[in-house]
């Protein structure tokens, strides 16, 4: 059988890619390469998690070199330049609607599939090249500190998967819809073809919701930021707009409702006072016939 490494981010995001290898005759290995994770406490716990989980479900875990030097060399850079120009860059991950259809496989529909050749070339510290319009600056330069970040983080797990007789790589970031899937599927095929092995590529964004009751059911720690110092603050700050959002639409849905209120108080004030002119007209009726009596 076909030995596939298969390069990790957590554990929640390993659950459902393990499961499909399996159901598929293949037997991963569990490589968890992630200089990316800020801090050091965190990248321990997610690794416990992973760990915890593996040693249930008897998958085997390899550790990568932990080497937040590295990271903020390239994607560490990256950011921080783009950091300068842009601040916090919120709200600007995932796949566009057009991008999710660009080139992307179902699921183990790459397995066993040779690597290309065909490789997109950051340029370090610019943008990534825009297949699609309407793009912001803020998000490419976003999109280049990930890629840089896949690419440290697949070409550490590549030259490993070589050197370890591992036919083939696979990647569970593809199942967070909230990461660059065409970019972590050029970065994972980049990185295997520099070291001759295949790209086991899947778009397991489907699953994502399976992987979120699974993880939660199994009391896993799930992490709310992907993982850099970065996405820590932009997390905090998409964060803090959806509460704002969820302010703003509570405060309007009771403006409206004030309205309706104010509108059915009119109504009933109307009401009062068209049956007190009615009862006054009525009392004015009778003073008259009782005067009127009186004198007869
Ligand atoms: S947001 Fe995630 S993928 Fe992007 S640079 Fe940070 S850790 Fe890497």
């Amino acid at each position: 059988m076909e030995r596939i490494l298969l390069h990790a981010c957590c554990g929640p995001c390993s659950l459902e890619p393990v499961r499909i290898l399996r159901s598929e005759g293949v037997e991963p290995v569990v490589f968890y390469a992630n200089s990316n994770i800020h801090p050091a406490e965190e990248y321990a716990r997610r690794l416990a998690t992973l760990r915890e989980w593996a040693a249930d479900a008897d998958v085997e875990v390899v550790e990568g070199a932990y080497d937040p030097e590295a990271w903020e060399a390239t994607a560490g850079r990256i950011g921080d330049a783009a950091e300068a120009k842009f601040g916090v860059i919120a709200n600007e991950e995932g796949d566009l609607e057009e991008e999710a259809l660009f080139g992307a496989n179902p699921v183990g529909g790459d397995l066993g599939r040779p690597s290309s050749s065909k490789s997109t070339v950051l340029d370090e510290g610019g943008a990534s090249p825009a297949p699609t319009e309407g793009r912001t600056t803020a998000r490419r330069a976003r999109e280049a500190r990930c890629r840089a970040c896949y690419r440290l983080r697949f070409e550490e797990a590549a030259h490993y998967a070589r050197e370890h007789g591992f036919a083939a790589l696979g990647t569970t970031l593809s199942v967070s819809p909230y990461q660059y899937t065409r970019i972590i599927r050029e970065e994972l095929e980049r990185a295997c073809a520099r070291e001759g092995i295949k790209a086991c590529f899947a778009d397991y964004r489907p699953f994502y919701d399976e992987a979120t009751r699974r993880s939660r059911e199994g009391g896993m720690y799930r992490q709310n930021y992907c993982g850099c110092r970065f996405s820590d603050a932009e997390a905090a700050a998409e964060r803090e707009e959806r509460r704002a959002a969820r302010r703003a639409a509570r405060e309007a849905e009771l403006a409206a409702h004030a309205d309706k209120r104010a509108a059915a108080e009119a109504e009933r004030a109307r009401t009062r006072a068209e049956k007190q002119a009615y009862a006054d007209k009525q009392a004015k009726k009778r003073a008259i016939l009782k005067a009127l009596r009186e004198q007869q």
